[in-house]
């Protein structure tokens, strides 16, 4: 059955409170990956646009810092509870431009509202300090103030959660903010913007742009010196040029990167618990998360064992479209993304892996790619140094301790690792040795809103949610004030 957009998705350019075409009425279109067809058109800003909305950002920004505490508090709740009351329209909307099954859609809008909620607590606990000189004859006070317009890019993978996660904090400290979706799945940010728009987040606060040129959009917002924080989720290449347009006007950034994560299997592990884990951790979101367990490193000795069982999970899985019943696999993106798995799964046999199930792309429409779990996957292959973003679990043995955790640090990048093992002084041992932001000690996911997300090396600068997502929008002031002690 072929499914409608929900009513009412808006399809324009947010600006100051507006819904609105693109200055020159372009448009580009949203396609479904499940079956390569048009879903619909969406506004194709152009630079004038962009410095629209920014413009708005800028204007927006004293009344919205000096707002009460409280009030942010309130919006982000409303919206809260509003993104639960829509979820099962935000889902099929979600599932329809990004492929995920429907389940999947719910649970990330899910997550996703989470970031308000915990983002709501945060407006009001932002602090200072007091304190006295340590020579006397004056006090400080440490006063926090929100960074300012800020702007905010986002990727195709969590369509909604990455945004969320960048306008929780920014709300909640006090910044303004022009955000930019991906074009591939722009839909599921512009209802979330107008849940807030519904909610009463005051005209100006957040604009959005939707464009099919990123960079010519983007570039000149960066450099006009009029933003002063941009807040990136994407790929490390891109990640990297905006840091560069970054250091023109020194703008504060936060980079949340790719990855390309260690999943470690020792032979003391509870092997339940490290198939559910890896299962997990390969199959979120398809294998298209920057969290997914890109080389699964297994002890020899249970190697067979874990090989054979992850093999029957995985072949176990139903592939379709995200919106039929019971399908537990949602097409890839887009036909490169196809070829991209394609390519690395076809340079590590070339190079001696084999084959446990999957491994051929599928026939008819819509870009599937077939649970695939490959063995013997030589650590020289280019899955193990590029990012799959697909189904695909490559496994490969190792002997010692040692050799494994120079392997697994053998990367530029460094947001997570994953280790199993029921030896606790190894465990601590490895996550404190693992080059990562976050470890996954006998747990196959780590996303928490309470917890902060993020990584270090390639994968990126700064943390989004727990107690310090906040700090990213917050400049810190000290008022020096002469005291006659
Ligand atoms: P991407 O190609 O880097 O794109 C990310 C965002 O940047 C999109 O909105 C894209 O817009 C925009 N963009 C691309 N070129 C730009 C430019 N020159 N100037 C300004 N904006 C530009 O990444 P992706 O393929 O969408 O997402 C997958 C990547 O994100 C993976 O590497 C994944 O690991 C990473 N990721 C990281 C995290 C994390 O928290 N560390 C979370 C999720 C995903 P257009 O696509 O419309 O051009």
């Amino acid at each position: 059955m072929a499914h409608q957009l929900p009513a009412g998705t808006p399809t324009g350019l947010f600006i100051d409170g507006q819904w609105g075409p693109a200055s020159n009425q372009a448009q580009f279109e949203v396609v479904n990956p499940a079956t390569g067809q048009v879903l619909t058109q969406v506004a194709d800003a152009d630079p004038s646009d962009g410095r629209r909305a920014l413009d708005a950002a800028v204007a927006a920004q004293p009344a919205f810092a000096a707002l009460a505490p409280k009030r942010r508090h309130e919006i982000l709740m409303d919206a809260f509870n509003l993104l639960h009351e829509r979820i099962d329209d935000l889902a099929l909307l979600m599932t329809l431009e990004m492929g995920k099954p429907l389940a999947e859609a719910k649970g990330e809008i899910t997550y996703a509202a989470e970031f308000f909620r915990h983002s709501a607590g945060d407006a009001l606990r932002i602090s200072g300090g007091y304190q006295r000189a340590p020579q006397g004859g004056a006090r400080f006070i440490i006063a926090k103030q929100p960074v300012g317009p800020c702007l905010l890019i986002t990727p195709w993978n969590f369509p909604m959660a990455m945004g969320t996660r960048k306008l929780g904090p920014a709300i909640a400290a006090g910044c303004t903010s022009v955000i930019k979706p991906a074009a591939q799945t722009p839909l599921s940010m512009l209802a979330l913007v107008d849940i807030l728009r519904e909610v009463g987040l005051p005209d100006g606060v957040v604009n959005t742009v939707t464009t099919s040129d990123s960079g010519g959009v983007m570039e000149p917002l960066i450099r006009s010196g009029l933003a002063r924080k941009l807040s990136f989720t994407g790929s490390t290449p891109v990640g990297k040029k905006l840091l560069e347009q970054c250091a023109d006007k020194v703008m504060r950034t936060s980079m949340e990167l790719g990855g390309n994560a260690p999943f470690i299997v020792f032979d003391d592990a509870d092997l339940d618990s490290a198939v559910e884990g890896a299962f997990l951790a390969k199959m979120r979101n398809m294998g298209e998360a920057c969290t997914a367990a890109n080389r699964i490193y297994v002890q020899r000795g249970i190697m067979t064992d874990f090989a054979t069982r992850l093999t029957e999970k995985m072949s176990g899985l139903t592939v379709g479209p995200g919106t039929d019943d019971g399908v537990n696999v949602g097409p890839l993106i887009d036909q490169a993304a196809r070829d991209k798995v394609s390519e690395l799964v076809s340079d590590a046999l070339e190079r001696g892996a084999t084959v446990l199930t999957g491994g051929q792309q599928s026939e008819g429409e819509g870009y599937f790619y077939p649970p695939t779990v490959l063995s013997d996957v030589p650590v020289d292959s280019r899955m193990g140094s590029e990012e799959i973003f697909g189904p695909v679990a490559p496994l490969t043995p190792f002997d010692t301790e040692e050799e494994v955790l120079a392997a697994a640090n053998n990367t530029p990048y460094g947001l997570v690792s994953y280790v199993y093992t029921t030896n606790l002084d190894r465990g601590l041992r490895m996550a404190e040795a693992l080059e990562s932001g976050m470890v996954g000690l006998n747990q196959g996911v780590v996303s928490n809103p309470a917890a902060p997300f993020g990584g270090i090396k390639e994968s990126g600068l700064g943390r989004e949610g727990g107690t310090v997502g906040i700090e990213e929008f917050l400049e810190t002031k000290y008022i020096g004030i002469a005291v006659a002690d």
